[in-house]
């Protein structure tokens, strides 16, 4: 059984790369960064000047793009209003950054 790699999402920075792979990875796909090792080589590169490409199994494309697209639209989403406490969050907070309620929840 041989994988077959395939990018799916190039990340501005290290750090986006990394919460992204955690992402996947909590979704039980295999996840390889590629690009980090330029910056970590060169050693006084900000981390945010290297494209960083996360490449998942051809097998795990469909599923990675679903979730990819997701957290794309939490990043350009809309702000919500947390009905415990009122608090407006911004579109990427799951849960309310104020008391920590989840807005999915029902009651
Ligand atoms: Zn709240």
């Amino acid at each position: 059984m041989s994988v077959h790699w395939v990018v799916v999402y190039r990340a501005a920075n290290s750090l986006e790369a990394h919460c992204l792979k955690g992402l996947l990875e909590s979704d039980n796909i295999s996840v390889k960064l590629t690009g980090e090792n330029l910056s970590s080589a060169a050693g006084e590169l900000p981390a945010n000047v290297v494209e960083v490409g996360l490449w998942v199994d051809a097998s795990d494309v469909a599923q990675a793009t679903v979730i990819l697209q997701h957290y794309e639209q939490q990043q350009l989403g809309e702000e919500w209003q947390c009905r415990h406490c009122n608090e407006i969050n911004e579109a990427q907070f799951e849960v309310c950054w104020q008391c920590g309620c989840d807005p999915s929840e029902s009651e």
